[in-house]
């Protein structure tokens, strides 16, 4: 009986011990599905850019509420426009479909990290979280350049995370310039 008590005891402990934390866990995992669905969105349209010819790079916005309110693949060579990344034309796409230039409350996912001019598209959007799938070692400007997205010289700095689907988005890439050699 006593063994019991002292059992439920030591049960108690370890179980309020590790409860907090549990529950960080169960969140945290929650995220990153959600996180990979909607990486997942971004890589489809990552794959259309494939389909015509683009470099390979998706993105899509999530509303606040959860919504996709926007999605884009690369088109420079497409549209003759050197703009025409897919993080600025999801911009483009998602400032329409709410009427709004601000785009406060929203994330970003997108295949590969962005460069200097989607990066500082992303802050003048004023997007809340940037979410990214593979860093670009020549061109990012998030992380691996310049940390445009979090410099204490701008106005806006927001929630960045990485390595989300990376071997997906860096494997359509590297597909995509070696069958160009
Ligand atoms: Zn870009």
């Amino acid at each position: 009986m006593q063994e019991n008590l002292y059992l439920t005891f030591v049960f108690l402990l370890v179980f309020l011990a590790f409860f907090p934390n549990h529950r960080r866990v169960v969140k945290m995992r929650l995220m990153d599905n959600l996180d990979e669905h909607w990486m997942n969105v971004a890589l489809e349209a990552a794959r259309e850019a494939a389909d015509i010819g683009e470099v390979p790079v998706g993105a899509c916005i999530i509303s606040a509420e959860g919504a996709l309110i926007a999605t884009a693949s690369n088109r420079t060579i497409t549209d003759s426009d050197p703009t025409a990344h897919a993080e600025v034309l999801a911009i483009r796409a998602a400032a329409e479909n709410i009427g709004n230039y601000r785009l406060i409350g929203t994330t970003l996912y997108t295949t590969i990290e962005p460069c200097v001019m989607c990066a500082g598209a992303i802050v003048n959007a004023r997007i809340s979280r940037l979410v990214y799938g593979a860093a670009d070692p020549r061109y990012g400007a998030v992380d691996t350049h310049f940390g445009i997205c979090s410099s204490p010289l701008l106005n806006h700095r927001l929630d960045i995370t990485s390595g989300i689907l990376t071997d997906r988005s860096r494997n359509l890439m590297q597909d995509f310039f070696r069958a160009k050699r």
